[in-house]
């Protein structure tokens, strides 16, 4: 089971909105299986964005050091589903590490819809969901 936070939900949900259309990703502060805290990421894909997204290195790697010195770690990633379900799909099983949840954020005509979130296997050939809590506001 994955908490977020509110103050980490707001900030989800208002990159989620903000990128519409395009895919937005960021990562997930906190402790244990709670993210108190969320910064957003430029996606850096080059090809169309709507259904895709990509996170520098460097920034995943600052946004470590900066979770450390605040005694967090980086719970997970976070992305968003366009116009599209909050599901795992083929290409984020490929892109995915084992090590982190991720959370799927569908945003349908602009607006928050619904979220999911997915605990990748060593393998990379599936993506159990788990329990997700967030804010209901
Ligand atoms: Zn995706």
């Amino acid at each position: 089971m994955l908490t977020i936070e509110k103050a980490a939900w707001d900030v989800m949900v208002a990159h989620a909105e903000a990128t519409y259309p395009n895919e937005c990703c960021g990562v997930m502060l906190g402790k244990g299986k709670t993210v108190t805290r969320a910064k957003a990421l430029d996606n850096t894909y080059e090809g169309a964005q709507e259904d895709r997204y990509e996170i520098r290195p460097e920034d995943l790697l600052a946004a470590d050091r900066e979770a450390r010195k605040d005694g967090l770690d980086i719970v997970g990633i976070f992305h968003s589903h366009p116009d599209c379900a909050a599901y795992f799909s083929k290409t984020d099983l490929e892109n995915s590490c084992p090590w982190y949840s991720f959370v799927v954020l569908s945003i349908l005509k602009g607006k928050f819809d619904n979220a999911g979130s997915f605990l990748p296997n060593a393998e990379q050939t599936e993506a159990p969901e788990e329990e997700l809590i967030w804010p209901k506001s």
